[in-house]
């Protein structure tokens, strides 16, 4: 099944977003089978190609390159890019002079990305980079053991992510041949938990997909409930897994969450692997950068940097993510070198709960409940503030994410 759907189905029905998926796959698998040295190599030669496409049909980054007196040819990755950091509010004030004169604007692929308390963040990637990040993310779901074809079951919540594709022929597509079951909620009242126990045991999906809040409170409703049946797969996506949130889910599923991370701006870059001792960023799509910013209980805190080595529409070079993650020093037992996170502290858009315990995903806040952008803004964890008169129920949403009194 999975064959047919990377070689066939998937390019023929969706060509725009799986055009020539197949030879995408082999490459980053060829990319894997590598060892160590000629990944770096190849990673640098991917990362120089980037940086002088961006030279050569981006006057921003002409300016900025000649400014900081760099060169494209002179790009290591094992260190810094000498070059400013690129920020959300660039994208926002001045997202055209990003755009590379190489390809028509016509032709690149609009793409928002909605932070947490400003206005929607416009970019763009070419048909390319789009087709690149869709066989990175299968790459991803590989690891965790979920290939094409698996009946997947996504409580995702956040009702913008399914009405961009709101016809017919979409739908058919996702519910025919990608054998997914979306459900889309802005809010997760009891009588749509128990909505998603009914269809979970009637189609008996091979993988659960979601947030991480929103997956951790079904999670425990089934707890309370009773379960006939138990996904083979958990992936968590989208927001910050807690380790409460983590031990929840084991418990819940008998098998530990696989955590993913991406963001709409720079698509899915990171995951776990079987052996989950952190979050492996792929070096196949993207060179990270951590730059120190204070220090937490789980360790030294970094703010990470992403330039993006498959979008050439609108090319990303240190873009600022707006999340502090800390990192693992140990290699990870699986043999990968990637670079990994310990844990991604500074998630924004962490998930969201009423004081009645109700889960709301993917919300925006009010700019006047959260009056910044800053990165440090979610590292108070909430929870560790609460009273101790708090009712057990608040406490345990609260643990889930950040509480809207
Ligand atoms: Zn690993």
């Amino acid at each position: 099944m999975s064959w047919i759907q990377t070689h066939l189905i998937l390019p023929f029905t969706q060509p725009d977003r799986c055009a020539g998926l197949a030879g995408r796959l082999r490459s980053i698998r060829k990319f894997e089978r590598m060892q160590e040295k000629a990944q770096r190599a190849e990673q640098q030669a991917r990362l120089q190609r980037l940086l002088q496409h961006a030279y050569d049909t981006v006057p921003y980054y002409r300016n900025q390159f000649d400014e900081a007196g760099f060169r494209p040819s002179k790009a290591r990755v094992d260190r810094p890019l000498p070059l400013p950091v690129l920020t959300r509010e660039q994208l926002l004030t001045a997202p055209a002079t990003l755009l590379s004169s190489s390809f028509q604007t016509e032709d690149l692929r609009p793409a928002a990305s909605s932070g947490m308390t400003g206005a929607p963040i416009r970019f763009h990637r070419d048909a390319e980079a789009v087709r690149d990040k869709i066989a990175l993310k299968l790459h991803f779901d590989s690891w965790a053991g979920f290939r094409p074809g698996q009946t997947v079951m996504r409580l995702w919540g956040a009702s913008t992510s399914l009405t961009r594709e709101s016809n017919w022929r979409w739908r058919t597509f996702e519910t025919v041949f990608m054998r997914q079951l979306p459900h889309g909620q802005a809010v997760v009242p009891a009588e749509v938990m128990e909505r998603w126990r009914w269809r979970l045991e009637k189609h008996r999906p091979r993988v659960l997909y979601g947030r991480a809040t929103i997956l951790a409170a079904f999670a425990e409703y089934l707890q309370e409930r009773g379960t006939r049946y138990r996904p083979r797969t958990i992936i968590t996506t989208a927001e910050v897994l807690s380790d409460a949130n983590r031990k929840l889910l084991t418990a819940a599923f008998k098998s530990e969450p696989y955590d993913f991370y991406g963001s709409r701006d720079v698509g899915m870059i990171a995951a776990e692997c079987s052996e989950h001792e952190g979050l492996h960023y792929h070096p196949w799509g993207s060179f990270v950068e951590f730059e120190p910013v204070g220090e937490s209980p789980d360790g030294t805190l970094y703010r990470l940097l992403v330039t993006d080595l498959l979008n050439y529409g609108q090319p990303f070079i240190r873009y600022d993510t707006g999340d502090c993650v800390t990192l693992t020093e140990q290699s990870c037992s699986c043999g990968r070198w990637f670079p990994m996170a310990g844990k991604i502290v500074g998630r924004l858009a962490g998930g969201t709960v009423y004081a009645n315990g109700v889960p709301v995903p993917g919300v925006r806040l009010d700019p006047n409940v959260a009056a910044t952008d800053s990165p440090l803004l979610p590292l108070r964890a909430p929870w560790k503030s609460r009273s101790r008169k708090m009712n057990p129920r608040m406490a345990g949403a609260m643990q889930r994410g950040v509480l809207i009194a």
